[in-house]
């Protein structure tokens, strides 16, 4: 029996609930239970708290779970669940599996770090600090992935089948086609845009009646500009004054397309052919998976970079350094010539790019160039916003350098691409439930698909239910 005491199929949004982080979504009827998607809450520190907080149901009462895609904000949380006793299949995509491995590892290791860091200052609410996961707990939860075609319907559980599309966000990403006790469901996952530089266009909506659709509206609010000449200029007026170009980037995915972009810019002769520092282990590895995505033409990729590139780098402009060591990227915290480094984290919370922007934001000849979203709460956004001076290691940095935002590199479609990738299949759409968005987004979107789709809308709140 589920919470709402019948046998009837229901829907509850466990986060991404009026914020884009935490994305878990639990669909129940009588003891069956399935979870779309299992992601950790970031930023803002009352949504870190979330992370640590009693899971609402028993997690070894859950049948399966479906991942959309590998960001820690879609899968982050399933060491954990597993931690708590979920023992049961992971149903993904290949490429999924692959990068999820790279990000719940690496996200263990900065949550073990985290606690010990906390133990040695004496600051804690849990007495000894503890991680919400540790490698262990990656490794038993890779055991339980089954890595799963795309386009093919799978069962995951008693009356419960998936098929898995490509969603063009990141690699191996998908929006998931959802029969749930004889209800259509079709969760976007995030949306990719149709001009990714080397995932396929985001699959067409899918045939015949859906009961519900559940999706993202990150971008829901704004357009994205066309591509922009913005990018090529603030690099070369950065070098011509003898400054580097510094880019947090999301290790997986971002840090690829922005070296695409950077080889065609040097190959077309715009911008000077200087030295590209890539700066995390964690995109290196991701790197090597898309580098073997697009040699095996893995179904996500577009056809015509499999023809071109196959066998060949589309990641290699001239003079792309690859920095393994922690060594080698202190050698490039005050940059000696003038250069591109591309280092994680993309929202600046982290990572090794926390220590390049302490050496480069005193100093006006340098550029910050943000390229993603940047969630509020996080030193991104404060630079974003125009912080004159932001903390980092305990101390306060003034910031001289130039602040850039660029957003041709956006990996979500925007309001206009939302509304046409569902417009198709508006009268086919009995509701549409709007997530994943910071407020305002997520009413902009809700308030768009009433007026122009005329499709019932909603943005449920935080735990909220809803019989299907
Ligand atoms: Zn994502």
């Amino acid at each position: 029996m589920n919470a709402t005491g019948a046998n009837q199929p229901t829907i509850q949004f466990l986060g991404a609930a009026g914020t884009v982080t935490g994305s878990r979504f639990l669909l129940e009827c009588g003891d069956t239970r399935v979870l779309v998607d299992c992601g950790m809450f970031q930023g803002l520190k009352e949504l870190r708290l979330k992370n640590w907080e009693n899971f609402p149901v028993e997690p070894e009462s859950i049948d399966a779970v479906v991942l959309t895609h590998a960001h820690l904000d879609h899968c982050g949380y399933l060491p954990r669940l597993v931690k708590l006793g979920f023992g049961g299949p992971v149903y993904l995509t290949e490429y999924t599996g692959k990068l999820a491995e790279v990000i719940l590892r690496d996200s263990a290791r900065i949550q073990t770090e985290d606690a010990a860091w906390a133990l040695k200052k004496g600051f804690s609410k849990h007495n000894p600090p503890v991680a919400l996961y540790g490698e262990p707990d990656v490794d038993t939860t890779l055991k339980q992935f089954q890595p799963t075609a795309f386009y093919t319907q799978t069962q995951v559980a008693t009356e419960t089948f998936v098929t898995f599309h490509p969603a063009g966000h990141i690699l191996g990403a998908s929006f998931i086609e959802v029969e749930f006790f004889g209800k259509r469901l079709l969760f976007t996952g995030d949306l990719g845009r149709p001009d990714h530089p080397l995932l396929r266009a985001p699959g067409a909506f899918p045939e015949g009646q859906f009961d519900a659709v559940i999706t993202e509206s990150t971008y829901g609010d704004r357009e994205h500009d066309a591509r922009s000449t913005d990018f090529p200029t603030v690099i070369n007026t950065t070098i011509d004054r003898g400054g580097s170009v510094l880019i947090p980037a999301f290790a997986v995915d971002r840090t690829e397309v922005i070296l695409v972009r950077l080889r065609e810019l040097i190959e077309e002769g715009k911008i000077r052919n200087v030295p590209i520092y890539a700066d995390s282990p964690m995109a290196l590895r991701a790197l090597a998976f898309y580098r073997d995505a697009i040699d095996k033409h893995s179904p996500e990729i577009r056809d015509d970079i499999a023809e071109t590139w196959q066998g060949r780098d589309p990641f290699n402009p001239g003079q792309l350094v690859e920095l393994m060591t922690v060594d080698e990227s202190k050698s490039i915290n005050t940059p000696p010539q003038p250069s591109i480094i591309i280092s994680a984290s993309g929202m600046a919370t982290g990572g090794r790019v926390v220590h390049h922007l302490r050496g480069m934001l005193p100093n006006p000849k340098h550029t910050v160039v943000l390229v993603g979203y940047q969630a509020a709460g996080t030193r991104g956004r404060n630079l974003l916003e125009g912080a004159k001076e932001v903390k980092m290691h305990g101390e306060m940095v003034p910031v001289e350098a130039q602040i850039a935002s660029i957003q041709e590199f956006s990996v979500h479609a925007d309001g206009n691409e939302l509304m046409q990738w569902i417009g198709v299949a508006k009268d086919r759409i009995k509701k549409i439930f709007v997530i994943h968005g910071e407020e305002g987004a997520q009413e902009a979107v809700v308030k768009r698909v009433e007026d122009e789709l005329h499709i019932t809308a909603v943005a449920p709140t935080d735990a909220q239910h809803f019989t299907l």
